[in-house]
């Protein structure tokens, strides 16, 4: 296992870590705190989880497993802004998950899932939130308060840039990296620790292996090649798996010891991959930005490739829309689909030649079944 500096903490965590939202819970709790302490015993010290994660029981998992460690370990979990909103309130979660999980103190606490501004805002003011964690940081409860995002990078850089999180928890992944590198590169220079989470687009590279063997060198799968993307990046600290198997921790550790970074030019040929042998596919150029009608067509592109790459059919992308609504790009949207009035710039400057207002007429009318 590798060990990198979590930006200025001068906590040395494991590049990869264990993220607890996709237990297993058939399997039952001792079963599941039986795969913490193996990942612990494989090197991993970063171990990430949150209120609320698989129906609330996640933190408990990870309790179980803290009463019988193998090896020393940071414990990472989270409150969100708009659930605790007074100082008070947000002593509170952290106590209820000190107790959940048996531990004194909690290693990184993040403001959790920052989807636009008035989150952010909201986690600050005055008698608010960040409060209530830095009452917490001075009784020892916490070490360091960082943040999870599901901004653009401007936005992340402007956040991080008021010195007030040592870190940031962000989705970026082998797939995605065209929209979301921005976001790490502003944590970089600002010294901050970057976690990566869905490393594995969902779960969409393992499930569709043929479609994405252009992501693998000789020797690997792809989604090694996903894990490697991420786990060998020197721009990313901690790159989050939620693991369900041994078999999962240990592809992940395998990966870390090998841990050769993608070159500029593997990246290149993957971009132009999903380009050019996912002809349909859009590429996240950002050509087509300046819509008169001030709509966010690369975002919603992005969410149609989906679609194009998965033959998704109508009922499915209605819950991809819904969970962009609020998770993704789209929550920052101007406009809606259906405000396109075909005027057909963005198609003249789509490098791809996309049926840009076609498929926005598809996502129209799944828009309007939300
Ligand atoms: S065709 Fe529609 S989406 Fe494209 S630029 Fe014009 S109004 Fe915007
Ligand atoms: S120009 Fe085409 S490929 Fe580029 S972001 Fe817009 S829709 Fe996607």
């Amino acid at each position: 296992m590798r060990y990198v500096e979590y930006g200025r903490t001068g906590k040395r965590v494991s590049v990869v870590g264990f993220g607890g939202m996709r237990f297993d819970l058939a399997k039952g709790q001792e079963a599941n705190a039986d795969l913490v302490r193996y990942a612990c015993a494989q090197g991993i010290n970063y171990f990430d989880t949150a209120p609320g994660y698989c129906n609330d029981s996640s933190e408990a998992i990870f309790g179980e497993a803290f009463k019988n460690m193998p090896n020393d370990f940071f414990v990472s979990t989270k409150g969100m802004p708009t659930s605790f909103d007074t100082a008070e309130k947000a002593r509170e979660a952290v106590l209820r998950s000190l107790d959940r999980m048996g531990v004194p103190k909690i290693h990184f606490y993040h403001v959790w899932c920052l989807r636009k501004m008035e989150h952010y805002e909201l986690a600050m003011q005055s008698g608010g939130q960040y409060e209530g964690l830095l009452r917490c940081q001075q009784e020892g409860l916490i070490d360091h308060i960082v943040c999870s995002s599901h901004q653009p990078g401007s936005e992340i850089a402007q956040i991080l840039g008021k010195n007030e999180f040592e870190g940031v928890l962000l989705g970026a992944n082998i797939l995605n990296f065209p929209y979301r590198w921005d976001g790490v590169l502003a944590a970089n220079k600002l010294g901050c620790g970057v976690v990566a989470m869905n490393p594995l687009a969902g779960g969409a590279i393992p499930k569709h292996e043929k479609e994405f063997a252009f992501l693998a060198d000789e020797g690997e799968t792809p989604t090694e090649a996903a894990l490697r993307f991420l786990i060998a990046a020197p721009q990313i600290t901690v790159t989050l798996n939620g693991f369900t198997t041994r078999e999962h921790v240990d592809t992940a550790c395998r990966v870390a010891d090998r841990a050769e970074p993608m070159t500029d030019a593997d990246l290149e040929r993957i971009r132009v991959h999903l380009g050019r042998n996912m002809n349909e596919v859009c590429t996240g150029c950002g050509y087509c930005k300046d819509c008169p009608q001030n709509i966010p067509i690369p975002a919603y592109m992005q969410v149609y490739n989906d679609k194009v790459m998965f033959k998704q059919d109508d009922q499915a992308m209605i819950g991809a829309m819904k969970h962009h609504h609020s998770w993704g790009n789209l929550v920052m949207r101007q406009a809606d689909a259906k405000e396109c009035v075909e005027c057909g710039l963005c198609e003249e400057a789509c490098t791809q030649h996309l049926p840009i207002t076609a498929r926005l007429k598809d996502i129209a009318r799944w828009e309007a079944k939300l």
